[in-house]
């Protein structure tokens, strides 16, 4: 069977999916759309969400070397200068002298000549991908803000504060996830490219001279992270930033690519960024950044490894990975294989019947499963199109309730991936989901 990874029209077939179903919708659709801009519908709010938990479960609730933080979207435009967001956050952009085109010329096979329409391009400006704001009611020079285009810069503007409060010691992390904003010249391929999108971040501060051992650390971990969820390690590569790629400050950089429809393409980059970040806070701000190591009665502004990962992108990937077509009967079935901690729904509730005594008995098991799970409830059309309809929204279990359950109290439960059904008792339903997910 063909890598459905290399299938070209597997990005259709998911957007036409997500569409369908309530995954994802493009951003104001009613007026036309809005560019590179995507609405997450019931089931794609669940994903997301289900993605994000996994994260923070592992990053944040799992370790105790690492905490939380939600700054705000808006900071002081200082915060960009010394950043260095405000001079150099930038791409080179070119443009098409015949038909007006915008590229991003280290996208493109040749930076001279339009992939359009062949004629001649511009030379490449500098076009910075920050979304320019004013604050307050007058719109001048001084009340310019900015849409922040990364979460970490809120972290290392708050390391002062949480060092303070949490008492926490080198090494340690600061974990934030939220929205950025870019201003993208060249945009599509479905949510891989937003210029509104959400990101993980996680800033780890070591001492310096443990920074490579840490990084190599964080490597593992995020990898071993994506295999956890369900990634064939076959779908995934690291690639390491050659030095000439590197930003000035960044002692290396290396991105876990996926084998996206389009071909391998970043969805998390882990990067070693030194020192510079807290150096520039603290020299652009006059607050000292640096810490005191008791060993050797010293202080240093510590370093920084980054593993900065993209919600949309990593949502993508997991739908791409778990789109399956599988031939049955006479027809295909379409199935999301997610693994269940993701699945919008862990179960369905499946009346073979509307009507009564059915109904009732179906609606308090819902009732009472929906305080445990994220279920879902489906009573319209034939008892196999209910199934076919909740595997190619990933749900892992349905639990059909029949005309003998009424006399014998057990419903069947049918798994998504084998499709197989047994019959357990009502009273287990909860105990044997809980075994069955592991969880
Ligand atoms: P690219 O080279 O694809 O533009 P980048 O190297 O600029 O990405 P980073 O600044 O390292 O990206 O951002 C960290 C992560 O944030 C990326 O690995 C990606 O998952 C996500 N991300 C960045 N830009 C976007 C975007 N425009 N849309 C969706 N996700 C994004």
């Amino acid at each position: 069977m063909a890598d459905i990874n290399s299938d070209k029209s597997l990005m259709e077939k998911i957007v036409s999916l997500c569409k369908r179903r309530g995954f994802i919708f493009q951003s104001s659709e009613i007026y036309g759309g809005l560019g590179s801009c995507w609405d997450y519908g019931p089931l794609g709010i669940e994903l997301k969400r289900n993605l994000k938990n996994e994260w923070w479960k592992a990053i944040v609730q799992e370790r105790d070397d690492v905490v939380g933080l939600d700054s705000s979207i808006l900071m002081s435009t200082k915060v960009w200068e010394a950043s260095g967001h405000v001079s150099g956050f930038s791409d080179p952009l070119v443009e098409c002298k015949k038909c007006n085109g915008r590229f991003r010329a280290d996208d493109i096979p040749d930076a001279k000549i339009c992939p359009n329409c062949g004629s001649e391009l511009s030379e490449p400006r500098q076009f910075n991908l920050m979304f320019k704001t004013f604050m307050g009611p007058v719109e001048d020079a001084a009340a310019v803000t900015y849409l922040r285009p990364e979460t970490a810069q809120g972290i290392f503007v708050n390391f002062d504060n949480v060092v303070n409060t949490t008492h926490k010691k080198i090494p340690f992390g600061i974990a934030q996830q939220g929205k950025s904003f870019r201003n993208e010249i060249t945009t599509g391929n479905f949510i891989f490219r937003c210029r509104e999108f959400e990101q993980m971040e996680l800033e780890f501060f070591v001492k310096p001279g443990t920074d490579m051992e840490w990084f190599q650390h964080w490597l593992d971990e995020r990898w071993n992270w994506y295999i956890k969820l369900g990634m064939n390690p076959e779908h995934l590569r690291f690639r390491a930033h050659p030095k000439e790629d590197l930003a000035h400050y960044a002692k290396c950089c290396s991105d876990i690519e996926y084998l996206f429809p389009m071909g391998w393409s970043e969805m998390e980059g882990i990067a070693n960024r030194g020192n510079f970040d807290l150096t520039q806070h603290s020299t652009h701000s006059g607050k000292s950044l640096d810490v005191f190591d008791d060993a050797t009665n010293e202080k240093y502004i510590p370093y920084v490894i980054e593993p900065s990962a993209g919600v949309d992108r990593g949502v993508l990937a997991f739908l791409c990975e778990s789109y399956c077509e599988e031939p049955d009967k006479d027809d295909t079935r379409v199935v999301l294989k997610l693994n269940p901690r993701l699945s919008p729904y862990k179960v369905a509730i499946l009346p073979l019947s509307k009507k009564e005594p059915l109904a009732s008995l179906s609606k308090e098991i819902y009732s009472n499963l929906r305080k445990v799970f994220s279920a879902t409830y489906d009573d319209a059309q034939s008892i196999g199109r209910r199934y076919r309809r909740q595997d190619e929204i990933g749900t892992p279990y349905c639990l059909t309730v029949d005309f003998d359950t009424i006399e014998d109290k057990m419903v069947t439960l049918r798994d998504r991936d084998s499709m197989e059904q047994i019959r357990i008792p009502i009273a287990e339903i909860e105990s044997t989901l809980h075994a069955k997910l592991g969880f």
